[in-house]
């Protein structure tokens, strides 16, 4: 197996779905060099199965306010920045018989004081927009949920960078040895889905395993 010595950069990224792909466009566009390192297919973790919903932060208004604003703000910005993998269809909040009905009252104030909107659509109308909402609808609310396409964002974010410079390496056969544990124990952390940044100096990364021969 053809396993590189040393690999210099300033920060390894572990982990090819949205997060490390938007920390790699987010490096470069800095100018911090950087390598990112998928051990499958971009997007193979969650990035890849997941419902595709861009959060408006309204279903964190009630418990946590401060979730649910930094939800808000994060969703404005990857609406701005990554508009073309966006639908902005809006999103349904939906109460039934037998929900609490101090929630449903309190929901419009509880969204407000996050910044978010939630306009009251009368069950009907909203009836005519989505047949399957259920027969038992008691009240409706619109929030600026949207869809987004998480394959696209990803493979567009991973683009941005490496035409910045970032490199990736994907299935590397040597990741899969033992190597990688000695390039985290370098790193101080253990392998995760997005690595830490772990100096503020280029530095080379040991691919040798930390004990005994790669495999
Ligand atoms: C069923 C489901 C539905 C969801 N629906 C939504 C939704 O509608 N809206 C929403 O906002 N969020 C949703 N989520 C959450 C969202 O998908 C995740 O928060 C997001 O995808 C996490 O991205 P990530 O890049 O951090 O992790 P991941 O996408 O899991 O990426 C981790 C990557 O790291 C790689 N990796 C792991 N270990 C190593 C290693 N040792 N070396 C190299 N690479 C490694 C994996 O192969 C993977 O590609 C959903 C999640 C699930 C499971």
């Amino acid at each position: 197996m053809n396993i590189p010595s040393f690999i210099q950069t300033e920060v390894l990224i572990i982990g090819g779905g949205v997060t490390g792909t938007a920390l790699a466009r987010d490096l470069a566009l800095r100018g911090v060099d950087c390598i990112l390192v998928e051990k499958d297919d971009i997007n193979a973790g969650a990035s890849g199965r997941n419902h595709g919903l861009l959060h408006s932060g309204a279903r964190y208004v009630a418990g946590d306010c401060e979730a649910a604003m930094e939800c808000r703000s994060e969703g404005n910005i990857l609406k701005r920045v990554a508009a073309q993998t966006i639908q902005d269809t809006g999103g349904y909040f939906v109460a039934v018989q037998g929900d609490d009905e101090r929630y449903i009252a309190d929901f419009p104030s509880h969204c407000a004081r996050s910044g978010i909107t939630a306009n009251a659509v009368d069950v009907a109308t909203a009836r005519a927009l989505e047949p399957a909402l259920s027969e038992h609808t008691i009240a409706v609310f619109e929030v600026p949920d949207a869809a987004i396409d998480p394959f696209r964002l990803s493979l567009e974010s991973l683009a941005q960078a490496r035409n910045l410079g970032a490199r990736l390496m994907r299935r590397p056969a040597w990741w899969a040895s033992s190597a990688k544990d000695a390039v985290s124990a370098r790193c101080g952390s253990s392998p995760s889905a997005a690595g830490r940044k772990c100096g503020s100096k280029s530095r080379r990364w040991s691919t040798q395993p930390a004990h005994g021969h790669a495999r």
